[in-house]
């Protein structure tokens, strides 16, 4: 995977870092967090937006709700 773009983030004033290969470096997304069964089920969070932060190293993958 190239880290082209890849960026150090922060939440809330810690540094993010990657539990499984102890990257620092994340590509940022943007996600609507939409499924079909979700909204079925009425989950308040079902048509929120989300940023992943994914590791640029290993590819894990964090999720970010916003408000
Ligand atoms: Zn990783």
């Amino acid at each position: 995977m190239s880290d082209k773009g890849a960026k150090e983030v922060s939440i809330k004033g810690n540094k993010l870092e990657c539990p499984v290969c102890k990257g620092t470096y994340f590509w940022r997304r943007k996600t609507l967090m939409n499924t079909a069964g979700a909204t079925f089920l009425g989950f308040d969070w079902a048509n929120r937006e989300a940023i992943n932060q994914v590791c640029s190293e290993c590819g894990y993958v964090f999720w970010f709700l916003l408000d």
